[in-house]
């Protein structure tokens, strides 16, 4: 038996669901049950009655919202170095900092943030409904956090004051993309329709046909009728839209735009950590209870 067969063995007598982001290597995405955005994997995993282990191949804060929103589940991380370094970028005391300077603002949190920051947001967000989720509220001036690209993408289309916290968040990943070489493959291919991630910069948004999440940017390929696209966003997206779209064509706009916390998770990992039932993630009750609470707030608000 193959590694991919041993994990689907083991899966089956656990009673286990793999889900796996995006942004996964090829081999780990084929053996997931599901394959998606953080927050579609989390809904997915609140679907599954049944399962009672959750194997999140993803990162810290996408198995911590696992572990939130799953209580009676058993949520594993297989690369326990699987962190987001934005993520880390912010913290408790800072969101309170801005909380005192900014008492009647309303804190929304991207999802990409460790549950004990969700506990102190009003309500939390994605890259796919940041901007509904920003409209939804009755302030104009509101605290976003953690990635400035997207608080800064979020004011430019709802024309509210957005205070990023902290000041300077972003991913590192998305902050390779440039608008040179994105010049440079549209003279190449110049029929190719430029499909941008809201987490790149301001420059980078400046040269897109489409700005989305990577669940839109999925959504928009299927339903286009273009050949040709450059992609803005992690590389990994690219083995699902190649699989959900066999006879189409696509160009990372920056080949070296590799996540390396997303690619700690192997198969090797996996299997072990299925086995052993180890690295599981847990959140302390009280946090978890206000950040269900923000991220169920985020559920409620139509996108
Ligand atoms: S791609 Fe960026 S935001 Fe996503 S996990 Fe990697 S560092 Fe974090």
């Amino acid at each position: 038996m193959d590694l991919p067969q041993k994990i689907q063995q083991l899966k089956k007598e656990k009673k286990a669901i793999i889900l796996a982001h995006n942004y996964q290597r090829p081999e780990v995405q084929n053996i997931a049950d599901y394959v998606g955005d953080s927050i579609e994997l989390s809904r997915k995993a609140m679907m599954e009655k049944d399962a009672e282990i959750i194997v999140f191949c993803a990162v810290d804060f996408m198995a911590e919202s696992a572990a939130v929103l799953n209580p009676s589940k058993k949520v594993l991380l297989p690369s326990t170095g699987a962190r987001c370094p934005m993520a880390q970028m912010l913290t408790v005391d800072e969101i309170k900092r801005a909380k005192k300077q900014y008492p009647n603002a309303p804190v929304v949190l991207y999802v990409n943030t460790l549950a004990s920051c969700k506990a102190e947001a009003d309500v939390c967000c994605t890259s796919a409904n940041a901007v509904e989720v920003v409209q939804s509220l009755k302030a104009d001036t509101v605290l976003f956090g953690p990635d400035m690209n997207l608080a800064e993408y979020v004011a430019e289309k709802t024309g509210k004051t957005i205070i990023p916290i902290p000041a300077h968040g972003f991913c590192p990943t998305h902050l390779l993309f440039q608008p040179e070489d994105v010049k440079v493959l549209k003279m190449e291919h110049p029929k190719a329709v430029v499909l941008v991630h809201p987490e790149c910069t301001k420059e980078m948004r400046a040269v897109a046909d489409f700005i989305g999440s990577t669940s839109k940017i999925c959504k928009y390929v299927k339903e286009s009728t273009a050949q040709e696209f450059i992609v803005g966003t992690e590389e990994g997206i690219l083995h699902r839209l190649k699989k959900e779209n066999p006879n189409k064509t696509f160009y990372l706009a920056y080949a070296g735009a590799i996540c390396p916390n997303m690619k700690l998770t192997t198969l090797d990992r996996i299997y072990e950590a299925l086995k052993e039932e180890k690295h599981v993630v847990t959140v302390p009750e009280a946090a978890a209870k206000k950040a269900r609470a923000s991220l169920e707030r985020m559920f409620e608000v139509k996108s």
